[in-house]
């Protein structure tokens, strides 16, 4: 695996709010991160974290009583800067962007996949979108895509209905359409949570050899450390919208700094545990972000918190070294 440095998408300061009856949910909070051409950025965390809201922020699919309030979200190209934060989400030139520079793929392909038209439509109408007027090159395309994720017999299978397909191959069918128009960023929302562990690996697989073949960046969203360590280059760990540790595979998995960050790796199940053997759980539940009170999130569950400090202050997030970032009163620079 390797990537550039040039960014393709930064994202900052990213807040996205749901204003509901008993006050307002900050389930983004001040999100910053950086994906770079051809990289695989992790974002991780419990649900109720923010990851897929960030994911949806950035898709600008966030749906009411949802808004994002503060922020941007910057798409690079050769020829200019893209702040889709100012986009209106349902104009045309957000509607241009999706599926054809970013395109995302979800856990559910049901939730996205049409029942009533067959895969090959839905494959063709997004290329009809994006890419060609020409029917008979779509089909084309279509046949070719289907073939390059690896559905058997691709002439005939073009033609089934999502529901004839099994739940791995339905997942292949939302990863062709989502790429049948090369787009720069993939953002894959646990795309393989709903699947068997088999086809879970078969899907990570063919999502990295799609990356390389097609050059773009992958945002993977996901709670599972085991396809962090798979498939990314660097990782982002989330918990109550905010972002609380960032660094390379290596040193989150290696040298994790944030308490949260070092109860996720304990808790994740290794291949030499015994079957008998429990996995320590982090305990407590990840808060509701409702009017959060001015504390780090996390103290309620934390094992070092600081009294006096920690239920006092938010703390920000400081690079501890370098690309190493983290969000903790216990990694304060002095002066
Ligand atoms: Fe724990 Fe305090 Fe660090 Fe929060 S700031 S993670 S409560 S030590």
């Amino acid at each position: 695996m390797s990537s550039t440095e040039s960014p393709l998408l930064e994202v900052q300061d990213l807040k996205t709010y749901f204003f509901v009856e008993e006050g307002i949910l900050k389930a983004v909070d001040g999100v910053s991160f950086t994906v770079n051409q051809n990289e695989t950025l992790g974002l991780i965390g419990e649900s109720g974290s923010g990851k897929s809201v960030t994911a949806a922020s950035v898709m600008r699919i966030v749906s009411s009583p949802g808004k994002l309030v503060e922020g941007q979200i910057l798409l690079h190209s050769d020829e200019e800067i893209i702040d889709l934060a100012q986009l209106n989400p349902s104009g045309s030139e957000i509607r241009s962007i999706r599926g054809k520079e970013i395109s995302m793929v979800f856990q559910e392909p049901m939730t996205s996949l049409s029942p009533v038209h067959t895969i090959g439509n839905q494959i063709r109408e997004s290329i009809l979108l994006h890419r060609t007027n020409d029917r008979e090159e779509a089909q084309e395309i279509t046949l070719d895509m289907l073939d390059r994720v690896g559905i058997a017999n691709p002439a005939q299978r073009i033609n089934a209905y999502p529901h004839q397909l099994s739940g791995g191959m339905r997942q292949r069918v939302m990863i062709a359409m989502a790429l049948s128009c090369h787009p720069r960023l993939l953002i894959a929302d646990e795309p393989t949570t709903a699947l068997d562990v088999t086809v879970q690996a078969q899907i990570l697989d063919l999502i990295k050899e799609l990356q390389a073949q097609f050059q773009m960046a992958v945002l993977y969203i996901t709670h599972d450390l085991g396809v962090i360590a798979e498939t990314c280059h660097r990782v982002a760990v989330m918990y109550l919208g905010r972002i609380v540790e960032l660094g390379s595979v290596r040193d989150i998995f290696y040298r994790p700094l944030h308490p949260y960050t070092a109860l996720l790796l304990k808790s994740r199940p290794r291949m030499t545990q015994g079957a008998s053997e429990r996995l320590e759980s982090i305990e407590g539940n990840v808060p509701v972000p409702l009017d959060p009170p001015l504390e780090c999130g996390f103290h309620g569950r934390c094992p070092e918190a600081i009294k006096g400090v920690c239920d006092m202050r938010v703390p920000e997030l400081i690079e501890w070294e370098e690309g190493h970032w983290v969000r903790c009163f216990l990694y304060e620079k002095s002066g």
